[in-house]
């Protein structure tokens, strides 16, 4: 439950404040009722988008989905691990991945939804052993 209030706040902090939405408040069914990591990873709320990166044996893979948790093919997603060189992701069997430094703690995602539309934030993977 830290590590998603923390991934949260990080998101706000960088770029979305202006396209939070947290409640459902009445509006589509099923849009931000699920907020739980489905491969095991962190969750961040970005928008009307749902990021889950997940770390494991020195790749990382980011999940894209949008605000029902459907899973999306942004055009391009990169990250940077502890703000070094941007790295771009492949995309491969339903999830963009890269190789992950393993000691890495602040990974941040930006993902390309169409021409010239993209939407950044940050995980911060400092706690993931403290819970
Ligand atoms: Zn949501």
């Amino acid at each position: 439950m830290t590590r998603w209030i923390g991934a949260i706040v990080a998101g706000l902090f960088l770029a979305t404040l202006p396209y939070w939405r947290y409640l459902p408040l009445g509006g589509a069914v099923g849009a931000h009722m699920d907020h739980e990591p489905h491969h095991g990873g962190q969750l961040g709320m970005f928008g009307d988008h749902h990021i889950e990166v997940v770390r494991r044996r020195g790749r990382m893979e980011v999940f894209v989905s949008d605000a029902a948790r459907r899973s999306l093919r942004p055009s391009a997603v990169s990250v940077r691990l502890d703000r070094h060189a941007e790295i771009r992701l492949e995309w491969r069997d339903h999830r963009f991945v890269a190789a992950d430094e393993s000691d890495a703690t602040l990974i941040e995602v930006r993902v390309a939804v169409a021409e010239g539309a993209e939407f950044a934030g940050s995980f911060d993977f400092s706690t993931d052993n403290s819970g």
